[in-house]
């Protein structure tokens, strides 16, 4: 699969869409979900161009695998929900078809602020 620079999330990163900016650094890029499903949820991505986790673990450079990681912590601690600071959330990424991928841009969804419930409903 070739990576679509089209996809919503590249024209976010572009700036050709406006977001509700969390975060941003040398790897990531951090907004709040546009239809939320929990009092918190937010989306962090890879400024590189990676379709899915799968690919980002063939392709990224280690450097932005622990920028990915640290990225998804310093969002949440932004948010008040690391265990830092916090009590917690759920991080989640869908891969492809079955994983019901919307984006084709990696993205961990953030959920908290709140008990989010069972995994699967
Ligand atoms: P997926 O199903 O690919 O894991 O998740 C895609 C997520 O992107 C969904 O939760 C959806 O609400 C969110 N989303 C789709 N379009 C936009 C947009 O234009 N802006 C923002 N902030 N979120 C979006």
């Amino acid at each position: 699969m070739i990576y679509d620079e089209n996809n919503i999330f590249a024209k976010i990163l572009r700036g050709e869409i406006p977001c509700n900016k969390i975060y941003e650094d040398d790897f990531v890029f951090s907004f709040h979900d546009i239809n939320p499903q929990k009092k918190i949820h937010a989306l962090v991505i890879p400024k590189g161009k990676y379709i899915d986790l799968d690919e980002f673990s063939l392709n990224a450079s280690p450097d932005e695998m622990v920028g990915l990681i640290k990225g998804i912590n310093k969002v949440a601690k932004k948010l008040g929900i690391s265990t830092e600071i916090g009590k917690g959330y759920r991080a989640l990424t869908n891969i492809s078809d079955h994983g019901g991928q919307e984006v084709p841009h990696l993205h961990f969804h953030l959920f908290g602020g709140e008990n989010v419930g069972r995994m699967v409903e």
